[in-house]
């Protein structure tokens, strides 16, 4: 009998372009961050797709070759290397696992939920999670992730310094605030070298194949990583888009995570993983050509 091929890899390139143009056409709705002053001079017209289909077929779409900080997209994959390397307990402990209502850096929500962070997709938990990495300072903590992340994937991420230097040049009181926060209910020791190493491991970057790469980690995963994979994919499907999850979850079905790069990173449960880049954002900070893509797939696979 044959085995029919997966419908993400016989999407075709026509298509792609069909959708990735409109895309572009939609992204002028969205808003440019201006808060980080190197994303905020990004091209608001610049886009890039790739697609990676686990029989190996791989489409791509655009300015393949330009390279974006992850930012928040980084955040499943802290949450994945320390899942594998400090187990569920250490983690949970320090993070939860519920979706958010407020926004992705609301002090207020991290009030309500008594200093822990609701879920390891919105800045609290990252800063909490990015404490636990192993290594001395930040330096060592971000070159840990990337290396294990790099290996794993096949990947080439590397740290942006001119945008970690920009990142640094206007310090952003909201983290700050959510850290001290922390600090004083008692899930976060130091709340510098939490932030510092946040701040590194969201510069962390690389163009869309790199992304897509890090998606097939999610989706290839063998049995020794296999059920941390499973706990990430979970958490992008229901927390990975902020408070806008639980309507994108209707519209589109599938786990993703958004960064405020206008990167966004989604895959499709054995089939796949599909990674965006288009700067302007929607108001929960949402890529809005990215968001467009997935829907327009979804629909077809
Ligand atoms: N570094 C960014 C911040 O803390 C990441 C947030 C994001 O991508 N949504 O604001």
């Amino acid at each position: 009998m044959k085995t029919s091929t997966s419908k993400l890899s016989s999407l075709q390139p026509e298509q792609l372009a069909t959708w990735a143009t409109e895309a572009i056409n939609r992204s002028k709705s969205g808003q440019i961050p201006t808060y980080i002053p190197l994303l905020a001079g990004a091209d608001r017209q610049c886009f890039a797709v790739q697609i990676r289909a686990i029989d190996g077929q791989i489409l791509s779409w655009g300015s393949v070759d330009k390279t974006f900080p992850l930012m928040s997209v980084v955040k499943p994959f802290v949450l994945l290397y320390l899942l594998c390397e400090l187990g569920e307990k250490a983690v949970f402990d320090c993070v939860g696992c519920d979706p958010s209502e407020m926004a992705f850096n609301s002090l207020t929500q991290l009030e309500i939920d008594k200093g822990k962070p609701r879920n390891p997709m919105i800045n609290s938990g990252a800063i909490a999670l990015a404490s636990l990495i192993p290594g001395k300072n930040a330096v060592e903590r971000c070159q840990n992730l990337g290396n294990w992340l790099n290996q794993q994937a096949n990947s080439q991420l590397f740290v942006d310094e001119l945008m970690l230097d920009s990142v640094n040049a206007m310090p952003n009181q909201k983290n700050w605030d959510l850290a001290l926060a922390m600090v004083e209910w008692g899930y976060l020791e130091n709340s510098e070298i939490a932030l510092e190493t946040y701040n590194r491991v969201c510069c962390l970057s690389g163009n869309v194949e790199d992304l897509a790469k890090l998606g097939m980690v999610l989706v290839n995963s063998g049995e020794a990583i296999g059920e941390n994979c499973r706990t990430v994919k979970a958490l992008m499907a229901t927390c990975g888009l902020y408070e806008a999850s639980g309507r994108f979850a209707v519209r589109v079905g599938l786990p993703a995570k958004s960064g405020v790069s206008g990167a966004l990173l989604s895959v499709i449960p054995g089939e796949g993983a599909i990674a965006s880049y288009s700067p302007p954002l929607d108001k929960e900070g949402n890529s809005v050509g990215g968001l467009f893509l997935l829907e327009q797939i979804a629909r077809v696979c």
